[in-house]
């Protein structure tokens, strides 16, 4: 498996293992844990910046052909970036 994927923020390729995978369910943006959810997964940089020019260029919505944008919980994203700060840290 290829391990390289594009962020669907800045759109620059990264290692599979550095970037956060992004699913819907049922509409709701969710991050993807493990990265193994079936369906189709967004790829992004785990840093603001890419998260704010996700939301701009809709990229999330396009990715997972899904509605997501309206959804968004900021604050859940926050906690989910924090933790994956550390855990690309450790
Ligand atoms: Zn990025």
């Amino acid at each position: 498996m290829n391990p390289v994927r594009t962020c669907v923020g800045c759109g620059q390729r990264g290692n599979r293992a550095d970037l956060l995978r992004f699913i819907s369910n049922s509409g709701f943006l969710e991050p993807d844990q493990y990265k193994s959810a079936q369906g189709r997964g967004a790829w992004l940089h785990p840093w603001a910046k890419c998260f704010d020019q996700a939301i701009t260029r809709k990229a999330f919505g396009r990715a997972l052909k899904a509605i997501v944008e309206n959804r968004l919980n900021p604050s859940d994203l926050d906690k989910f970036i924090e933790q994956a700060e550390t855990m690309l840290e450790n």
